[in-house]
């Protein structure tokens, strides 16, 4: 049979972009390589799918690193309110968390979503071959494509290649895409593990896993360059640095590099202030209070003045000029060097993949290979943690479908 769209992997990009192809009476086939759909969506947000962020379409362009001005028509075509109103419609309504900005099902089941996504595409005569993982695509004649799998072949009008990217392995994503891209005549750029925490040399934290700050800073330098800071939540692990500060970052992050953090995020100038003028006010008031007042937990600020060998039982009027400069650079820029990134079993996503030179934004479809279509991770687009992923994935899939020529 020839089909008008198959697509290659049942993420979600995948799966919207059949679901809104075959919406326009397509002849849709979906191929997936694992006996189901969705293993990944099952894993998002610890198996309550976060599947998208509160805001406008021209803030969520904010959260994809350098690359989301790429993604503004698929933002834009298929916003986070289509994507709500697509589950409301198919009775799994979208709930706000307010405080994090994120939207989940109102059951807060992954499963559900991915049992709806199912139904929906049973419903609109979506054919899924599961256990079908594709192995080669191959641009024939009449601008058709020949399709071969671990199983049978399969021929079609157009592709669309959604088989994300290499992260939790398990789920199916191993960077299958990318050489099916290369062989059609696309550059791949180095794909490299993003929302992931990262290991430092020394990590002194071990003992202190679970504690967190709100809004700390970082600032990343490269062979004694500042290359870049953010601002954001840290967390410690019992292994490394983690939270939301770390986990957008990290995809700027090098092993070898230099990070330097700032754990109450405030300016040094500012906290020396604070500290002369609380220590000339009332020297008698102990170091340990005086960080406390600032913000830092307890269990941190004895770690923390052990580190530096500060006896925390000092006054404020005791605390020498060297021990105020040490207390000052640990707190606010404090040096470690990146021993690892996370590797891909931990990372939550990709950066890097399939150039989005080579790829029409308005449509994405293929600048080079007419009929074929890219969506979803496998395309050199990251995004921060909340939601913009998956609404990313969804957005370019049905972009995607909604380009396709009949
Ligand atoms: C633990 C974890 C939690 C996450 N939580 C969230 C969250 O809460 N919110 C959020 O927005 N994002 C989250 N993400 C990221 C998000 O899940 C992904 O960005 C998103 O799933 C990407 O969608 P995709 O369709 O591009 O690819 P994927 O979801 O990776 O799907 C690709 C599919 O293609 C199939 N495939 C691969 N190769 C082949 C082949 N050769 N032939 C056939 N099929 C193939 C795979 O088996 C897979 O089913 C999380 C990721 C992880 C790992």
């Amino acid at each position: 049979m020839l089909y008008d769209l198959i697509v290659v992997g049942g993420g979600p990009a995948g799966i919207f972009g059949a679901i809104y192809a075959s919406q326009r009476g397509l002849k849709v086939a979906i191929l997936e390589k694992k006996n189901r759909m969705g293993k990944k969506l099952l894993a998002a947000g610890a198996g309550k799918c976060n599947l998208t962020h509160s805001g406008e379409p021209k803030d969520f362009l904010n959260h994809f690193g350098d690359n989301g001005k790429f993604l503004k028509s698929s933002l834009y075509s298929y916003k986070p309110e289509d994507l709500k109103k697509f589950f409301s419609d198919n009775k799994l309504p979208l709930v706000l968390v307010e405080e994090s900005g994120k939207y989940f099902p109102e059951t807060f089941s992954s499963v559900d979503v991915v049992n709806l996504l199912y139904t929906v595409c049973k419903k609109n005569k979506v054919d899924i071959f599961e256990n079908t993982r594709v192995e080669k695509l191959l641009s024939i004649e009449d601008d058709n494509f020949l399709i071969e799998t671990s199983g049978e072949k399969f021929m079609a009008k157009n592709i669309l290649l959604a088989t994300g990217g290499k992260s939790y392995p398990a789920t199916g994503s191993e960077g299958d895409g990318y050489p099916l891209a290369k062989k059609l005549g696309h550059l791949v750029l180095e794909p490299k593990p993003a929302l992931t925490p990262i290991f430092v040399r020394d990590y002194p934290f071990t003992d202190l896993s679970g504690i967190s700050f709100k809004n700390a800073g970082l600032e990343l330098y490269r062979d004694n360059k500042k290359v870049g800071e953010t601002r954001g939540d840290l967390l410690f692990t019992h292994k490394n640095f983690s939270g939301p500060l770390i986990l957008d970052f990290s995809r700027y992050i090098h092993k070898g590099d230099q990070v330097k953090i700032n754990y109450l995020g405030v300016k040094r100038s500012q906290l020396e202030e604070t500290f002369l003028e609380k220590a000339s006010l009332s020297g008698k008031q102990g170091i340990k209070r005086f960080l406390s007042e600032l913000g830092a937990p307890e269990r941190f600020i004895k770690k923390f003045l052990k580190l530096l060998n500060i006896s925390d039982d000092k006054k404020l009027s005791e605390i020498s000029k060297k021990e105020r400069n040490s207390i000052l650079t640990g707190l606010c820029e404090m040096p470690f060097e990146v021993s690892k990134l996370g590797d891909y079993s931990i990372a939550m996503v990709t950066t890097g993949g399939i150039s989005l030179k080579e790829i029409n934004p308005k449509t994405m479809e293929s600048k080079i290979v007419k009929g074929l279509y890219f969506a979803g991770e496998v395309v050199d687009i990251d995004g921060d943690t909340g939601g913009f992923n998956i609404q990313a994935a969804c957005s370019m899939g049905v972009l995607a479908a909604k380009s396709i020529k009949l």
